[in-house]
């Protein structure tokens, strides 16, 4: 059960605001944070010595985070930077861990790693696992067994189709096929590496969505000559609270569809 630290949305303006808006630091477990945000990142009490997932955009960032992680667990060493890929936003701390902490930064580029990953053992068990494909062709999850706690990345962005290379019936049934496996492990939390955490449902329910958006523009491209309208395939209703999703991520879902289909690139 995750319990909030600090920052709680207010009551009334939370249906308003962005719930992301202000950074909030989020206990997961005894001794397993996260730093909330626009970009996300964690911190695990390994023990000895702790592990940091994701070190965001901003350098800028680097005393706040510092101090949290040292608030939360104490002045324990971060041994492990692990990040989930090397996009910008997710790296930009790492030489501070380097700095501070001569951190060994484990990423596709630093680290290549077997198909069934990497274990870190202390006080709980964490493995770091290669999941290429969904977002870029290095994506890494890492697992928190003892917590039920994943850290998917950019693999779950609520609602986005992830893919940074062209959707099509290859990367869709990877899509689907990398989501049903992540879902397999049960994890009560799921970290995505932008804005709310979530949990195993929505990564269920993305597939059910994406299948029948897949479906939805098959169904309205059938015996037209003229494109799909995008407007024509409504956002469905228990997806509208889903973060930043009706304000352009289901447009930008089905618009991308749209473009595969035409293209003869999707025919699933
Ligand atoms: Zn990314």
């Amino acid at each position: 059960m995750a319990v909030l630290l600090a920052h709680e949305a207010e009551k009334g303006t939370a249906a308003m605001s962005d719930p992301v808006e202000k950074a909030q630091i989020i206990k997961l477990a005894e001794g397993l944070y996260v730093r909330q945000a626009v970009d996300n990142m964690g911190w695990i009490d390994m023990g000895e010595y702790a592990i940091v997932v994701d070190a965001l955009e901003q350098v800028s960032l680097e005393g706040e985070v510092l101090d949290s992680i040292e608030l939360t667990l104490g002045d324990k060493p971060v041994r492990y930077v692990i990040n989930t890929h090397t996009h910008y936003d997710h790296v930009a701390l790492n030489e501070a861990f380097q700095r501070k902490f001569s951190s060994e930064i484990i990423n596709a580029r630093t680290c290549s790693l077997p198909q069934d990953g990497r274990e870190f053992t202390g006080n709980r068990k964490v493995r770091v696992f290669p999941s290429p494909g969904c977002h870029t062709n290095e994506d890494y999850c890492i697992w928190c067994c003892d917590d039920g706690v994943l850290f998917v990345g950019d693999i779950f962005g609520w609602g986005l189709i992830p893919l940074t290379r062209a959707l099509n019936d290859k990367s869709a049934e990877l899509l689907i096929a990398t989501y049903e496996r992540l879902a397999e492990l049960d994890a009560d939390t799921v970290v995505p590496g932008h804005g709310t955490i979530c949990g195993t449902a929505e990564l269920v329910r993305w597939v059910k969505y994406f299948r029948w958006l897949l479906k939805e523009v098959a169904l309205h491209s059938q015996g037209k000559s003229g494109p799909v309208r995008p407007e024509k395939i409504a956002l469905p209703e228990d997806m509208i609270g889903w973060w930043r999703f009706e304000q352009w991520k289901h447009a930008d879902s089905v618009r991308r569809v749209i473009a595969a289909v035409e293209k003869g690139r999707l025919t699933i």
